[in-house]
């Protein structure tokens, strides 16, 4: 594999994740604990590990399904042209969603797919997301729950990635070019 030409800074080590996310299971669980069953749905591809985790310390009846949407390409600068790649396999009217995305940024994905979820007439729709940028926000949109408040920067991780890389590493990271 070839060598990265680029550096990544530790922002929020592993640990501190498996913390946080423990104690939104626990405040999620309170908050639906009378589901009948949740959707639990993942925004692609960024979600994919913050959704495994978080699903795995609910103890409620979960139905998990996904919906991707576009976002930035292999860029680092935001697209703002959000279009749904992939939708969701199963109906949502009136059942409990919960929309689960990696990191709001300036909110414009967030926005549209909550759109698109509330014209399906969901019973309840609620939102998590792992990261949040609130200094880049150009809509006035924000997450039930969120994990860590971050600064301006790129982040890489858990999921995330740059360029299709660095998905796979288990903690968050800043990248700092050369
Ligand atoms: P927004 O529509 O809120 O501007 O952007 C949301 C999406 O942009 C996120 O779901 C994520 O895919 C991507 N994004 C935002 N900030 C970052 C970042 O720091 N690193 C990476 N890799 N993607 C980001």
């Amino acid at each position: 594999m070839a060598r990265r030409d680029y550096e990544i800074d530790e922002l929020i080590s592993a640990e501190a994740i498996a913390a946080r996310i423990g104690a939104l299971g626990t405040e999620i669980e309170a908050a639906f604990g009378d589901t009948e069953k949740l959707v639990v749905v993942g925004l692609l591809r960024g979600s994919f590990i913050f959704i495994a985790d978080l699903v795995r310390k609910l103890d409620l009846p979960v139905e998990v399904d996904f919906i991707e949407a576009s976002s930035y390409g292999n860029a680092m600068e935001s697209s703002h042209d959000v279009r749904i790649l992939k939708d969701l396999r199963g109906p949502i009217e009136g059942r409990d969603v919960l929309l689960v995305e990696d990191i709001v940024d300036t909110g414009l994905t967030l926005r549209h797919v909550l759109g698109l979820l509330r014209s399906r007439r969901p019973a309840r729709l609620e939102t998590i997301a792992l990261l949040d940028k609130p200094s880049r926000r150009q809509v006035d949109v924000r997450a039930t729950w969120t994990g860590f408040e971050i600064p301006d920067e790129f982040v890489v991780g858990y999921g995330i990635d740059y360029a299709q890389r660095d998905r796979n590493l288990p903690y968050i990271g800043t990248v700092r070019l050369p």
